[in-house]
């Protein structure tokens, strides 16, 4: 009995002490690999190591870029038996393995404008700040102005996107991206509404007064400018310049017209009195023998003139004030001076004997300007009267009181 129990005790501690051994090996045998995509790239002797290293190294880039940092490849670690020509490495020394190794993503924000990925940082939160960092209000166009409204003029979205670590920037780095170099990315756009008063500027009114000599004006009334006020919507351009457009306008105080009568009256108003012909020696003492606009045989069209006859030699007398702008030979009219008056209206004498002027001479009315003759293509003695506006010949006759 106690022989058998003494056998039995040596088995057993054969056993436990076999056991013991097999348990050391295996042990001894494990050792732990830090995969990337499948392929060990380090070993280590202890899962306690591999841990370390691979939860240091992704504690410490959650530091910079925040807690969704991982690696882009499939890093894992793992138990593997222990092999002869196995190296391990150190804690320091594999994890700078790590870092040559794989490269990290993470959770990033991506400001896409109008549909490209334009900048991406961190976050959300940090790139609605970027947003709001790049938003430049502009100085108002005016005092009263106030904002219509505002926006990106961009289409801007905010995207969450798993993105390489580089690709990610600081949020300072992100607003000069977007506002910064010569064409910015994103353009704050404020729809400012003001109103503005401006003055409505009086209107000239020109009414007809035959008792005013052609030519001449005179003012009725002054006239007033009125007050308008205008709702302008101003938004700046990319360049800085104020883009204005009216959008409502009402007149608060009318303009009143400034009334001016024009003369149609006779032109020789002033004197016409003094002259009847026919009967005074202005322009000459005669008779009419020819109307204006009548036809005959010594005319090519109608008769630019009037003809009044009288004895060669008669002083032939200037109508109204003026200069000599002609006083010559003319053709098939003779001799000719004609005077301007002003106002772009002059008058013609022609058929005459003898010229006593000069171009340039000032004549005031009832000068002598030549003598009665027939020069030129004339039947008779007689002076042919032209009285012309702005170069057209016009009826002598409504510019001066006829008397047969
Ligand atoms: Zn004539």
């Amino acid at each position: 009995m106690i022989f058998i129990k003494r056998r039995t005790i040596a088995f057993c501690l054969l056993l436990l002490f076999l056991a013991a051994t097999a348990l050391l090996c295996l042990s001894y045998q494990t050792v732990y690999a830090v995969t990337v995509n499948g392929e060990p790239l380090l070993y280590i002797k202890s899962e306690k190591e591999g841990k370390m290293i691979l939860d240091h190294y992704l504690d410490e880039n959650k530091k910079v870029y925040g807690d969704s940092v991982n690696f882009k490849q499939d890093v894992s670690l793992e138990r593997c038996f222990r092999r002869s020509d196995m190296e391990f490495s150190e804690v320091e020394q594999g994890q700078k393995k790590l870092q040559k190794a794989t490269e990290l993503e993470m959770e990033a924000a991506v400001i896409v404008i109008d549909g490209e990925d334009t900048v991406a940082v961190k976050d959300e939160s940090t790139a609605t700040e970027v947003l709001g960092e790049a938003r430049e209000e502009d100085e108002a166009p005016a005092d009263n102005a106030e904002i219509l409204s505002e926006g990106f003029r961009e289409e801007v979205e905010i995207e969450e996107k798993v993105l390489d670590v580089d690709a990610v920037v600081a949020e300072t780095d992100a607003v000069d991206t977007l506002t910064g170099g010569e064409e910015p990315k994103l353009c704050w756009e404020v729809v400012y509404e003001y109103t503005r008063t401006l003055e409505i500027e009086a209107q000239i009114e020109y009414v007809d007064d035959d008792t005013l000599a052609y030519g001449t004006t005179k003012e009725i009334s002054p006239g007033k400018n009125g007050v308008e006020e205008q709702t302008i919507h101003a938004v700046q351009d990319q360049n800085g310049n104020w883009e204005e457009s009216v959008v409502s306008s009402r007149v608060v105080e009318p303009a009143e017209n400034q009334v001016i009568a024009r003369g149609t009256g006779p032109v020789f108003a002033d004197v016409s009195e003094q002259i009847v012909l026919g009967q005074t020696e202005v322009p000459i003492s005669g008779r009419i023998t020819a109307t204006f606009g009548s036809s005959g045989a010594y005319w090519s069209n109608r008769h630019t003139g009037l003809d009044i006859a009288a004895a060669a030699g008669t002083p032939v007398r200037v109508v109204s004030p003026g200069t000599v702008i002609s006083a010559e030979w003319s053709g098939s009219y003779g001799n000719m001076v004609t005077v301007d008056h002003g106002n772009g209206i002059s008058t013609r004498y022609a058929h005459l004997s003898s010229i006593s002027v000069a171009v340039g001479d000032t004549l005031a009315f009832g000068d002598v300007l030549g003598l009665c003759g027939s020069t030129g293509n004339a039947t008779g003695d007689h002076l042919h009267l032209e009285v012309l506006i702005n170069g057209e010949c016009h009826n002598p006759e409504e510019f001066f009181n006829i008397s047969m």
